[in-house]
């Protein structure tokens, strides 16, 4: 079987790199269409502009309604029709990157996607999630190719919600361990098309697993006061690059399945998605029968930048059995990434290891505090 490695063609991180901008963008054509969220247009626009101007291209923006949907992606590919784009701009978090992305994929127009936190490994991939005008899943549009341009400005990064920060670090601690699994059992990752990764992005996975390990604390709370310094600049390369390459490319495995489970619990919205994929990954380790120093491993890092150990830390003080049930149903269903684990896993399994996972994390919290 062939290996393969996906990845955006150029990436650009710095504090200020924002001012960057219209060099990169001057490579791929003159007229930009810069699609954003209220907030991050509020203290981007301005700044993008400008980049532009200087570098003699052209540019009109337009604010992302909120929602991914085939709706708004419609709107937003008419408007930057009508405006004679040449290139789209994908600013801010999650889901104006994916409708973002998804216009430039419909429009075959290149992308250069300027992420205003590092919440989640999306910017990298050649995937756009599409749901329901009322917000449900819908689909995911797989693109014919990764990002043109990816540029990350830390200090824009820096002044968001440190909560965003250490959602992406729960997003990016699980790939090392995700892809850990889709290489022991050799099964084929659905985001490449079915090859496995190279080499590079194994070593990627580590050094990304190690990054988090070694800077996650520090770049924590310097984001909490809003500096920027060489923790950070590690923390933001780890959650936007090395977990995107990581995971696009060494696949997903239990802990994104047991997130998707969560997600059926409605006390569990108000947490981010990062902060639901490390309890699914503590739960993860504990299906796989890991050793306990693995698990104590990830349990200290998590509990070092405020992730959640145990279900009472995702709104879920006392769950009843039939709503942890209902959570290991959904990540057992058909599709999931948790069937990329090396033995064939059912919802008792799952049920069993997500009740452990708490009662571990509760154990392990007592234990620092006594
Ligand atoms: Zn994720």
């Amino acid at each position: 079987m062939s290996r393969i490695l996906l990845s955006p063609s150029r990436y650009i991180q710095g504090a200020g790199a924002i001012s960057e901008l219209g060099v990169h963008a001057a490579r791929l054509g003159n007229s930009v269409f810069v699609i954003g969220g209220k907030t991050a247009m509020s203290i981007c626009g301005a700044a993008i502009e400008a980049s532009l101007r200087a570098n003699s291209i052209s540019c009109s923006q337009e604010i992302f309604q909120g929602v991914s949907s085939r709706k708004e992606i419609g709107r937003l590919a008419g408007l930057a029709r009508s405006q004679s784009a040449d290139i789209i701009i994908a600013l801010g978090g999650g889901a104006s990157i994916d409708a973002a992305k998804a216009v430039s994929h419909e429009m075959d127009l290149p992308v250069i996607v300027v992420p205003t936190t590092a919440a989640t490994d999306a910017p990298c991939s050649a995937l756009s999630v599409v749901y329901t005008e009322d917000g449900v899943f819908d689909s995911y549009l797989f693109l014919r190719k990764n990002p043109d341009c990816v540029l990350v400005d830390t200090t824009i990064v820096a002044s968001s919600p440190a909560k965003f920060l250490v959602a992406g670090m729960g997003d990016a601690v699980a790939g090392f361990w995700e892809s850990a699994t889709c290489a022991r059992s050799g099964k084929t990752n659905s985001f490449s098309g079915g090859q496995t990764p190279t080499l590079a992005v194994l070593a990627l996975s580590r050094l990304c697993y190690e990054t988090l390990l070694g800077s996650g604390h520090q770049a924590k709370l310097a984001v909490e006061r809003k500096m920027v310094t060489p923790a950070v600049e590690a923390i933001v390369e780890a959650n936007t690059l090395l977990s995107g390459l990581s995971s696009e490319n060494g696949g997903h495995a239990g802990a994104h399945s047991i997130h998707n489970g969560l997600t059926t619990l409605p006390a569990t919205s108000a947490k981010l998605h990062g902060e639901k994929v490390a309890f699914g990954l503590l739960a993860q380790l504990v299906l796989e029968g890991r050793p306990l120093s693995d698990i104590r491993e990830v349990q200290a890092f998590c509990l070092s930048v405020g992730l959640p150990i145990c279900l009472e830390e995702l709104n879920l003080p006392n769950p009843s059995q039939e709503e942890i049930r209902r959570v290991a149903e959904t990540a057992v269903a058909e599709g999931e990434t948790i069937h990329a684990t090396w033995f064939a896993v059912t919802a008792e399994m799952v049920e069993a290891a997500i009740w452990t996972a708490d009662a571990l994390g509760l154990d392990f919290k007592k234990s620092r505090q006594s």
